[in-house]
C-alpha cells in the first residue's frame, strides 16, 4: 500500500496497551500525556517528570485513586506511570473502560484544538448536551463547534458494548440535529477482537500489508456501520493513533477487471459482510474532518478512495475492452454467417442446374422414345406381324396334309 508514508506510531498502534500514559497534574488539574521514550526526560523546564511523580504532584486519573508511585521507563515497554507499591491497579471491570475513555476524550480534545483547520473552533469535553425540538437530547463526548456555530462535529468514543440498533439510534440523532458524528472505538475490550487465520473470506485477507497492523473480528454492530455507509474507526489513545479498516478486494472470477495485467488487488473498507478486516495506523495528527462526507480523514482512507477510484477506472476499461472484443466477435459472426448464405446460394445454383440437366435429359429421352413409337406407327402390320400359318387357297398341294378323313 503507501510504504512511501512514514507511520511513526506503527509499530506499537494497536497492541492493546494498556499502560498508564495520562496523569492529573495536582498543580493546574490538567491531564497530561507522557510521550513514549520521554520517562526520563523533562516535563516541563527545569522539572522531569520523575521529579514531579516523587513530589506526588501526577496523579492517577480514576476518580479517588491517589498520586502515581513512579515513572516507569526503560527496556521495550512503554513508558508509562505506576501506581506506588502495595496499592495495585484497578478493578478490571470499570478499570480500563474509563481510564481508556478519559485519556481518548483528552488525546481528541487535545487534537481538535491544535488542528490548524480547527483552531478557532470552540470545544467542549462533556459539557454541552445536543437537543432537538422534539426534546430528545444528547451529549456527545467531545464537541467541536465552529465559529458562528455554523458546523458541529460530535466526536463519540465507545468502549463499552453497543449495539448496531443503538448506534442507528444514536447516528440518526446527530443526522437530525445536522451534527457530524465520528465514531470511535477502543483498541481493546468489546470493540477489539482480533481474528485468526481460518476465517471466512481468507482471499481478502491472507494478502497483508506491513502498514497493516492487526487483523481484527467485525460483529454486528460494525457490519451495520459498513452497510450504513459509515467506516468504524478505532482509537488507541496511548499511541494517539487511528485505526482504519481495510480489506484487500480481487475482482471476482469471470469478472471483466479479473484478467488486468499484474492485478494485486485493491485496497478497500471492508464489505458489510465480511466478518474480518485488517486495521492500518496512522497518528491522529494526520487525520482532518472531512465535513462534505462527514468521516474523519486517516491517510488510509485516503489512500482508499483513491483505490475506489482505480477499481472503478479499471473496471470501465475492461468494460470497454469487453464490449470491444464483443463487437469484434459479432462482426466475425456476420462475416461468417454472410459467407455460409453464399456458400448455400451457390450450392442451391449448383442443384438447379443438375436438376434442369436431368430434367433434359429425361424429356430428350421421352421425346426419342415417342419419335421411335410413332416411326413404328408407318409400318404395315403385316410386317411387323408376320402369320404364323400359310392361309394361300387352296392349299398348295406341294404340301403334306398332316389329317387324313375317316
Ligand atoms: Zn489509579
Amino acid at each position: 500500500m503507501n510504504a512511501q508514508q512514514p507511520r511513526s506510531h506503527r509499530p506499537r498502534a494497536f497492541t492493546q496497551e494498556k499502560a498508564q500514559v495520562l496523569a492529573i497534574d495536582g498543580m493546574t488539574e490538567q491531564l497530561r500525556y507522557l510521550p513514549d521514550k520521554h520517562g526520563d526526560d523533562e516535563m516541563e523546564p527545569g522539572v522531569t517528570w520523575r521529579e514531579h511523580v516523587a513530589k506526588g504532584m501526577l496523579l492517577c486519573p480514576m476518580p479517588g485513586c491517589g498520586p502515581f508511585g513512579r515513572v516507569v521507563a526503560g527496556g521495550d515497554r512503554r513508558h508509562h506511570f505506576a501506581h506506588p507499591q502495595g496499592r495495585g491497579g484497578h478493578d478490571h471491570g470499570t478499570g480500563p473502560e474509563t481510564l481508556w475513555h478519559l485519556s481518548a476524550k483528552d488525546v481528541l480534545g487535545r487534537w481538535v484544538s491544535s488542528h490548524p483547520r480547527m483552531a478557532d473552533w470552540t470545544l467542549h469535553i462533556d459539557d454541552v448536551p445536543i437537543t432537538l425540538p422534539d426534546g430528545r437530547r444528547r451529549r456527545p463526548d467531545v464537541l467541536a463547534v465552529s465559529p458562528g456555530e455554523t458546523t458541529k462535529v460530535a466526536f463519540e468514543v465507545q468502549y463499552s458494548e453497543l449495539t448496531g440498533t443503538e448506534w442507528m439510534t444514536r447516528h440518526a440523532f446527530y443526522r437530525d440535529a445536522g451534527v457530524v458524528d465520528i465514531w470511535l472505538f477502543a483498541h481493546h475490550g468489546p470493540h477489539w477482537k482480533t481474528a485468526f487465520a481460518g476465517q471466512r473470506r481468507r482471499r481478502e485477507l491472507l494478502q497483508s500489508d506491513p502498514g497493516w497492523v492487526a487483523t481484527v473480528q467485525l460483529g454486528p454492530l460494525r457490519q451495520k456501520m459498513l452497510r450504513e455507509g459509515v467506516i468504524p474507526l478505532w482509537l488507541d489513545p496511548t499511541t494517539q493513533t487511528v485505526g482504519t479498516p481495510i480489506a484487500r478486494f480481487h475482482p471476482a472470477p469471470g469478472r471483466p477487471g479479473e484478467h488486468r495485467a499484474g492485478a494485486t488487488g485493491y485496497d478497500l473498507p471492508p464489505h458489510a459482510r465480511f466478518p474480518a478486516c485488517h486495521i492500518a495506523a496512522d497518528g491522529l495528527e494526520r487525520c482532518h474532518v472531512d465535513l462534505e462526507t462527514r468521516e474523519l480523514i486517516t491517510p488510509s482512507r485516503v489512500v482508499q478512495r483513491a483505490e475506489g477510484h482505480r477499481l472503478l477506472a479499471d473496471e470501465e476499461a475492461a468494460q470497454e475492452r469487453a464490449s470491444e472484443a464483443t463487437r469484434q466477435r459479432r462482426a466475425a459472426e456476420q462475416a461468417k454467417r454472410r459467407e455460409a448464405a453464399a456458400r448455400a446460394a451457390a450450392e442451391s445454383a449448383e442443384f438447379e442446374k443438375q436438376a434442369k440437366l436431368r430434367e433434359e435429359a429425361a424429356r430428350a429421352k421421352k421425346e426419342q422414345e415417342r419419335a421411335a413409337a410413332a416411326a413404328l406407327e408407318q409400318v404395315p402390320l403385316i410386317e411387323q406381324y408376320p402369320p404364323l400359318f400359310d392361309h394361300s387357297d387352296p392349299p398348295s398341294p406341294a404340301k403334306t396334309r398332316w389329317w387324313r378323313p375317316w
